[in-house]
C-alpha cells in the first residue's frame, strides 16, 4: 500500500500520517521530519536544508529527491509507505513516478487535507509555542503558505486526473479527521 498525504502547512498532515501509517503498518515518510533530524544533528545536508525551511522556501529538488530514494530503497518500505510532505513540486512527481514505476505501478491513494486558511494561521502560530519550530513565525507561515499555493497545490489536479485523489476535511478533532480519512479510503486500500 503506497499512499500520500497532501495539504497546505497547518492541515495536520504530520499527526494523521502516524495515525493512519500505524493502522496500516506501514511506515510514516515525512521530508520535513528528516530535514530536522538532519538540522539537528548539525550535518551537512542538515547545514544546507536550515537555509531553506528557515525561510520558508523547499529545499531544492535534487536534495530531496536523493534523500527520499534513499528512504524508500530501505527494507521497511517494500511493503508499502505513507508518504508526508512529498512530493510537493512537479520534478518531485516525476521521480517518485520513475521510482515507483521500476517497482510496480503508482500510488493507491492520495488523501488531501483541506483547511480553511484563517485557520492555518492560528494553528501554526500555536504549534510554534509548542514545540518551537524556527519556521512557524507569522511571516514565515505567510511565506509557506504562498509556496503551496504555487508549487503544491497543482499537484492535487494531477492526482486528481489519475484518479488515486481523495479529498478529506481537516478541520475538527484529530480522531474524528482520522476516521474521516479511514472512512474515504475504505475500498480503495485494503
Ligand atoms: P513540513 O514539516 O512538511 O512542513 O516541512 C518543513 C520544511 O521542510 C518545508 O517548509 C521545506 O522547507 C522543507 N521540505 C519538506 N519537504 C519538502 C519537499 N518535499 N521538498 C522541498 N522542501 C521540503
Amino acid at each position: 500500500m503506497r499512499m500520500l498525504l497532501i495539504g497546505p502547512p497547518g492541515a495536520g498532515k504530520g499527526t494523521q500520517a502516524v495515525r493512519v501509517a500505524d493502522h496500516y503498518g506501514i511506515p510514516a515518510i515525512s521530508t520535513g521530519d528528516i530535514f530536522r533530524a538532519n538540522v539537528s544533528e548539525g550535518t551537512p545536508l542538515g547545514l544546507e536544508a536550515k537555509e531553506y525551511m528557515d525561510r520558508g522556501a523547499y529545499v531544492p529538488d535534487d536534495l530531496t529527491n536523493a534523500l527520499v530514494l534513499d528512504r524508500l530503497a530501505q527494507e521497511d518500505a517494500g511493503s508499502g509507505f505513507l508518504l508526508d510532505g512529498f512530493p510537493r513540486t512537479l520534478a518531485q512527481v516525476s521521480t517518485l513516478d520513475d521510482c515507483l514505476e521500476a517497482t510496480e505501478g503508482g500510488l493507491d491513494a492520495v488523501v488531501q487535507l483541506t483547511i480553511e486558511t484563517d485557520a492555518i494561521v492560528d494553528r501554526l502560530l500555536k504549534r510554534a509555542e509548542d514545540q518551537g519550530r524556527s519556521d512557524d513565525t507569522e511571516d514565515v507561515i505567510r511565506k509557506r503558505l504562498d509556496v503551496y499555493q504555487e508549487q503544491t497545490h497543482p499537484l492535487v489536479a494531477v492526482y486528481a486526473q489519475r484518479g488515486v485523489l481523495v479529498s478529506v476535511d481537516g478541520m475538527g478533532e484529530v480522531g474524528e479527521v482520522t476516521e474521516r480519512i479511514f472512512a474515504a479510503l475504505s475500498g480503495r486500500v485494503v
